[in-house]
């Protein structure tokens, strides 16, 4: 089905888009192309492994500095912050990206340009984002746009990874009461939009026994590997949803050594993660998995009944899912910016990303891309891999973007948030 923002969304962009400030803010940040890429390559350059963002986070800290934010500083989280202080009333808007990234030191070597692409670890993931909101705040004040409410710039630290998009929810718990709507850019594809959030856990579960010969203590033990192998047994063997999207995977399962080939092992170990676009349907299954769990455990205990099999388990990963209207204002304004720009927005089928947080506080939040892949092209960026690339051409596309939604989301002189 045809998707269409409601008359009062297109009304506040089209008066919104016809101010002669706004043609000039997306004026400015075309000219800044260039200047941006530079950026980009920069900070590309200073390594930001997640848990390790000090150093490009000092960097972002001054650029905000000298681009006369205001209450500069890095917070209790390690998130770099800087307010772009609105005239009054309106709409607090945070626009974030995040400063690390996947790979280890000594990843990144140079940043090569090839055939219309940048091609370095980290190059888009989610430097690019940086870049961007420098772009953004340099074309706002060329063109001495005034918004009414604050835009809140935030460099993020420990969204990939064990990070666990730690660093926005650190300032989230902060700040989130002072908050109105949230950008968070970490998409590939700028034509695709993020408004729904897949919730995601991540845990350690290990199973332990008495361990012994395999031969001699054959009958008088039970066994913690078979344990765990009928736990993954059973989790294998489960149904999902399709709708909202549910997955699961059994990402790791270790158990023994060389040495102990012949053994049976006291400790077995599995790792796996499962998500949902539904908080319920996330919850339902880590209910499910544990009591499989439990259940392996009790049968295996009673196969041989000499000992008890018992487990336990750490928890590396929460992210909250949720979901939002596609209709929302802000989902609205965000395709409204897009199609002004001459893209048609796509809806991605939930995401892992800051925007969860922000979704899950009950703040109007998206998360929107990075790269403008024109028709035809190849979307595949490489992502999380060492032969990462982004396209240089058209990635102004991005930042006008990123304006024109903050700027529906603040409100500018003349024209009330599209929030209010
Ligand atoms: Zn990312």
């Amino acid at each position: 089905m045809e998707y269409k923002v409601s008359q009062k969304v297109k009304d506040t962009f089209e008066a919104l888009s016809s101010l002669e400030s706004v043609k000039k803010g997306l004026e400015a940040i075309k000219k800044d192309q260039d200047r941006c890429i530079n950026e980009q390559i920069e900070l590309t350059l200073i390594e930001a492994p997640t848990f390790h963002e000090e150093k490009r986070a000092e960097v972002m800290k001054k650029k905000m500095e000298e681009l006369g934010l205001e209450d500069v500083h890095i917070d209790r989280g390690g998130n770099v912050v800087g307010v772009r202080k609105g005239s009054g009333g309106g709409k607090r808007v945070l626009i974030e990206g995040h400063l690390d990234t996947v790979f280890p030191f000594g990843s990144v070597k140079k940043v090569e340009e090839k055939n219309g692409f940048l091609y370095a670890p980290g190059i888009g993931d989610d430097t690019r984002a940086l870049a961007m909101l420098l772009s953004c705040i340099r074309g706002l004040d060329t063109a001495g746009i005034k918004t009414k409410g604050d835009l809140v710039f935030v460099a993020t630290t420990r969204e990939e990874g064990m990070g666990s998009l730690g660093g926005m929810k650190d300032f989230l718990d902060d700040n989130y009461e002072n908050l109105d709507a949230s950008i968070s850019i970490d998409g590939g594809d700028i034509a695709d939009i993020t408004y729904e959030a897949t919730g995601f856990k991540t845990y350690e579960v290990n199973f332990y026994g008495i361990g012994g010969h395999a031969y001699g203590a054959f009958g008088k033990m039970a066994n913690p590997l078979h344990a765990a192998a009928r736990a993954v047994a059973k989790i294998a063997d489960f149904e999902v949803a399709e709708n909202p999207r549910t997955t699961f995977c059994v990402s790791n399962f270790h158990a023994g050594n060389d040495a102990g080939v012949h053994a049976i092992v006291p400790k077995a170990t599995i790792k796996f993660n499962f998500r949902s676009n539904s908080k319920e349907l996330l919850e339902e299954l880590d209910g499910r998995i544990f009591k499989a769990i439990g259940e392996a455990c009790d049968e295996e205990t009673a196969r041989w009944g000499k000992d008890t099999i018992t487990w336990d388990m750490k928890q590396y990963c929460d992210v909250p899912a949720g979901t939002q209207d596609v209709h929302s204002p802000m989902v609205e304004s965000t395709y409204a910016a897009l199609e002004s720009l001459g893209i048609k927005g796509n809806f991605s089928a939930g995401g892992s990303t800051n925007c969860n947080m922000a979704i899950d506080k009950g703040i109007p939040a998206v998360c929107i891309g990075r790269g403008y892949y024109p028709e035809g092209t190849d979307k595949d960026n490489k992502v999380h891999n060492l032969g990462e690339k982004y396209p240089v051409k058209g990635a102004y596309l991005g930042v006008q973007q990123l304006m024109l939604t903050a700027l529906m989301c603040a409100g500018i002189e003349g024209v009330d948030s599209v929030l209010e």
